[in-house]
């Protein structure tokens, strides 16, 4: 069986520098077809704690990379919801647009069901800024 179809999310993204696209995932790596790799949600500490994580599939400029995902609970996304930092949430009254762009696609936390790895190290630093415990 083909290792790549094992893993529960696949994502396809466009072009990109991957040390630019996944800079806010706790770890990321190519991958290898012949490795074997965790495809349920796991516990690990990748440097900031024990967390749990998922292991997502990435397609970026034909290359596939193995990206560790959070995985948080309901809990840890109503903590976080009213200071989400996603680009839905920030946007100015007068920019519909945004306002009106999907709330699961930009990764808001106040959707609650898909984590953005770009949305949780943006809101967290802004919780650390006002100094809320996160
Ligand atoms: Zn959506
Ligand atoms: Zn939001």
């Amino acid at each position: 069986m083909n290792n790549e179809n094992k893993f529960k999310t696949h994502y396809f993204s466009g072009a990109g520098d991957p040390n630019e696209y996944f800079k806010n995932h706790h770890h990321w790596e190519s991958f290898q077809d012949d490795k074997k790799y965790e495809y349920e949600n796991y516990t690990h500490d990748y440097g900031y704690g024990n967390l749990e994580y998922t292991n997502t599939l990435y397609s970026l400029d034909g290359s596939k990379y193995v990206v560790v995902e959070e995985v948080f609970t309901k809990e840890m996304f109503q903590k976080y919801a009213p200071y989400c930092q996603c680009i839905k949430c920030q946007a100015s009254w007068w920019e519909f647009s945004k306002k009106s762009m999907c709330a699961c696609c930009v990764g808001c936390l106040k959707y609650g069901d898909r984590e953005s790895a770009d949305v949780i190290a943006k809101t967290r630093e802004y919780m650390r800024s006002k100094g809320i415990e996160y």
